[in-house]
């Protein structure tokens, strides 16, 4: 827990994270939404936390506007249901057991128990859903023609891109995906994967898209700019 807090007038309490730095002339102040919510405030050697402090809360009416204007992360604890991947998943935390188990019953809903201290449960949770999204990804670049496969699939947590393509052939996407809707996912990596054939957005890329995703390509393009900030919204 940090030693500081600095209260919203929402009654939400943000972290604030005090350093200091030799060489520093003035304090610094950076309000972070993602991953945590916290403050980081750098200050010269010679300034007090007090002045630091009284610095931030001059500013007070800016920092407000950035926490009140970026999506509020949802913290998960055990007994919670989310859905990744197409599923409603409840999550349980054993502390007595070291390895994840996931139990996937008949309605295709599931169970996810992760072991574990109990600081590391979202942590856990959210490597868990890493893994399942890459080997998601692959098992769905592996439907599509072989010369289409990329060198190399890797993941990333961007809030720009959902998808990219590099030259040397690594094909990246954000696992953030896994909280879209399966098709919009699945419409995502057939959009990278047209771009082994097409590097532009011509008309005939997007015939290529229609021709790996199928019907419907518009509504899942339509889904994720409407819905993609919400992605974010879990760890
Ligand atoms: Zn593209």
């Amino acid at each position: 827990m940090s030693e500081y807090e600095f209260v919203l007038s929402s009654g939400e309490r943000i972290p604030i994270v005090i350093t200091t730095r030799r060489g520093l002339r003035n304090i610094t102040l950076r309000p972070k939404t993602r991953p945590a919510r916290e403050i980081h405030i750098s200050k010269p050697w010679m300034t007090s936390t007090t002045t630091a402090l009284k610095f931030l809360e001059q500013k007070r009416r800016w920092c407000e506007r950035i926490f009140d204007t970026a999506p509020q992360k949802v913290c998960i604890k055990s007994g919670d249901v989310i859905e990744f991947l197409g599923r409603r998943v409840t999550l349980q935390h054993n502390p007595a057991q070291r390895l994840n188990d996931f139990i996937i019953n008949d309605d295709n809903s599931a169970t996810l128990i992760v072991g574990g201290g109990a600081d590391m449960f979202e942590r856990r949770v959210r490597d868990f859903i890493k893994a399942q999204f890459l080997s998601v990804v692959k098992q769905m670049i592996h439907t599509v023609p072989r010369n289409l496969w990329p060198r190399r699939v890797a993941i990333r947590d961007t809030s720009s891109r959902w998808g990219s393509c590099s030259t040397s052939g690594t094909m990246s996407f954000s696992w953030r995906l896994a909280f879209a809707p399966y098709d919009v996912m699945r419409y995502v990596v057939m959009h990278e994967l047209a771009h082994m054939v097409h590097m532009d957005h011509s008309p005939e890329f997007w015939q290529t898209v229609s021709q790996l995703y199928g019907f419907g390509v518009e509504r899942a393009r339509r889904w994720l700019n409407v819905h993609g900030a919400e992605l974010h919204k879990y760890f």
